[in-house]
C-alpha cells in the first residue's frame, strides 16, 4: 500500500510570539520540521512528503533537501492548506492513502506512525486519540456551569490516515472544523488508536520549553581509536584532507585514522557495532576507497535512525608531519562531512615526544570522543 504524507507547516505561529516561526525553531541542531521529516523518512511505504509552507516563511525552506519532499504553498487556513496539498496529489494522479499531520506536533513517536500505517491497511480512516483525564465543564449563560460526562469525549491528534480520494471529495463539499476528521462525521469504518501524551501541539513558548526539556535527556556518547602504519609511496589523508608528506598511511582503504576513529565513535554512540563489521577489509569494494565516502554513508545511516551529531573532539597523534596549519581545514571538512557546524568539531594535534612507534614516525593514531542526540 502506498502512502503520501501531508505535513502542514503553513501556520503563522501568532501565539508563539517569536520572529522565527515555531516550526523552524531548533532542538539541538535540528528544526522541528527536520525532526518530523527524519521520522517520516524511516518508512519506505511513505513515497512522498507534501510540505505545505507559509509563503512568508520561504527563506526557511531547504528546497533541495530530499527528493521525496514536494513543496506546496499553503492557503489562508488549515482547511485551505490541506486542500491545496490534496489537490496537488490528485493532479499527480497519486492514489492510496494519505496521512495528514500538523508540523506543530514534532514529538510523535515512530512507534505511533508505524501503528497508524499498520492499521491503515485494514481501515479506511485511522485517528489517534487521547481520552480526557481532567474534569470537563461548560460555561453557560448566567454564570451557570454544566458538568460534562468526561467519558463521552476524546481529543484527536495527528497524523491521521485517510483514503486519499475520499478525503479529497469530502473537502470539496463538507464543512470543516479544526481537523480533517470533522469531514468524516461518523465513527463507521474509523479505527481509533491510542495517541500519545507526548505528541502534544506546540502552540506557545511553554510548550516549546517543555519539548526541549523532554528531548534533552537522550544524549549518548561514543569513543573511537585508530592507528595506521606510515610507509613510503602512500598518500596521507587526515580527516579527509590530503596532507603533503613523504610518508603516507597503509590501509585497505585510504587509511585515514581520523575519519576511521570518528566512524567508530559514531557507530558506538548509536549502538551500531564498529567500522570493521560495516566495511570489512576483506571486501574488495572498499579497497583504496576514500574514507570520506564511508563517513558519509555512516552519517546518512545514523540520521535515518534520528540521531544528530552534537559535538566531536579529536586527538591526532603524529610525530610527523606538523599539523598545526591543517587543523582548521580538517575540522571544517569533518563538519561538512558530518553536516554540523565547524564550531562543533575540535581538532587537537599531539606528538609523543619521539617515544614509541609514533615517535619514531612509523605510525599515526587518532582518538575521538563524540556525542549524539536522539530524537524520538
Ligand atoms: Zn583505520
Amino acid at each position: 500500500m502506498e502512502f503520501s504524507f501531508i505535513l502542514l507547516a503553513g501556520g503563522n505561529s501568532r501565539r508563539f510570539k517569536s520572529n522565527i516561526p515555531k516550526q523552524y525553531h531548533k532542538i539541538g541542531q535540528k528544526t522541528l520540521i527536520d525532526i518530523t521529516i527524519n521520522k517520516i523518512k524511516e518508512f519506505k511505504e511513505i513515497k512522498r512528503i507534501i510540505f505545505v509552507y507559509n509563503k512568508r516563511h520561504k527563506k526557511y525552506l531547504k528546497k533541495n533537501s530530499h527528493k521525496i519532499i514536494k513543496f506546496v504553498e499553503g492557503g489562508n487556513n488549515r482547511k485551505e492548506s490541506t486542500f491545496k496539498a490534496l489537490n496537488y496529489l490528485k493532479k499527480q494522479n497519486v492514489r492510496g492513502k494519505v496521512l495528514i499531520h500538523d508540523a506543530a506536533r514534532p514529538n510523535f513517536s515512530t512507534k505511533l506512525l508505524k501503528n497508524i500505517l499498520i492499521n491503515s491497511k485494514k481501515n479506511r480512516t485511522v485517528i489517534p486519540i487521547l481520552k480526557l483525564q481532567d474534569a470537563l465543564k461548560e460555561k453557560l449563560k448566567k454564570k451557570e456551569i454544566l458538568n460534562l460526562e468526561r467519558k463521552k469525549f476524546f481529543l484527536t491528534q495527528t497524523p491521521q490516515s485517510y483514503n486519499l480520494t475520499e478525503i479529497f471529495l469530502l473537502h470539496k463539499k463538507k464543512k470543516y472544523k479544526d481537523d480533517d476528521f470533522s469531514l468524516i462525521g461518523t465513527s463507521e469504518n474509523v479505527k481509533f488508536i491510542n495517541g500519545e501524551k507526548t505528541n502534544f501541539k506546540i502552540t506557545d513558548r511553554e510548550d516549546y520549553s517543555f519539548l526541549k526539556k523532554i528531548n534533552k535527556s537522550i544524549l549518548k556518547f561514543g569513543i573511537g581509536f585508530d592507528v595506521h602504519k606510515l610507509v613510503k609511496k602512500r598518500k596521507l589523508y587526515l580527516g579527509g584532507i590530503r596532507i603533503p608528506s613523504p610518508l603516507g598511511t597503509l590501509g585497505h582503504s585510504d587509511g585515514d585514522p581520523v575519519l576511521h576513529s570518528i566512524i567508530d565513535a559514531l557507530l558506538g554512540a548509536c549502538g551500531m557495532k564498529d567500522i570493521g563489521e560495516k566495511f570489512s577489509d576483506k571486501n574488495k569494494k572498499f579497497e583504496n576507497i576514500s574514507s570520506s565516502i564511508l563517513m558519509k554513508k555512516v552519517v546518512d545511516e545514523v540520521k535515518k535512525k534520528n540521531y544528530s551529531i552534537n559535538n566531536i573532539d579529536i586527538n591526532i597523534i603524529a610525530q610527523t608531519p606538523k599539523l598545526k596549519k591543517y587543523k582548521k581545514k580538517i575540522s571544517n571538512n569533518i563538519a561538512k562531512l558530518c553536516e554540523i557546524l565547524s564550531s562543533s568539531v575540535n581538532v587537537k594535534a599531539k606528538t609523543t615526544e619521539k617515544l614509541g612507534v609514533i615517535g619514531q614516525e612509523k605510525a599515526i593514531a587518532a582518538e575521538v570522543i563524540l556525542s549524539v542526540i536522539k530524537y524520538d
